[in-house]
């Protein structure tokens, strides 16, 4: 996978804070991403320096869609660390993994 310039984009307001713990730590996406910055924590802060073109975007659908089955992947997770591990759990998170994985341009994962 080829070299990817990362946003780095801090949130607002982090010159004010101890520049320790996740807060601190800058945006992981690409550069040139466009929407929502999300740090290394998965905390998230709107990204005001790129305006949305357009909500028929089809990038921007694409982003949205991620980011629905990201939050329900996190919710399942969250159920898991509360102790509902069902094997119909389990199961979901596995194909929602899948699905991500396979968004994410690794096919494959939709395989197994
Ligand atoms: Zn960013």
């Amino acid at each position: 996978m080829s070299q990817t310039t990362l946003c780095s984009a801090h949130l607002p307001g982090f010159s004010r804070r101890r520049p320790i713990g996740p807060t601190s730590t800058p945006c992981t996406l690409p550069a040139d991403h466009r929407g929502e910055h999300i740090g290394r924590a998965g905390e998230r802060w709107p990204n005001v320096a790129v305006p949305v073109r357009s909500l028929n975007d089809p990038d921007l659908d694409f982003l949205m869609e991620f980011r629905a089955l990201s939050r329900r992947l996190d919710a399942l997770y969250a159920s898991q660390a509360a102790g509902n591990d069902s094997v119909l759990l389990r199961d979901r998170a596995r194909r929602l993994e899948a699905l991500l994985s396979a968004m994410q341009g690794f096919p494959e994962a939709m395989a197994s």
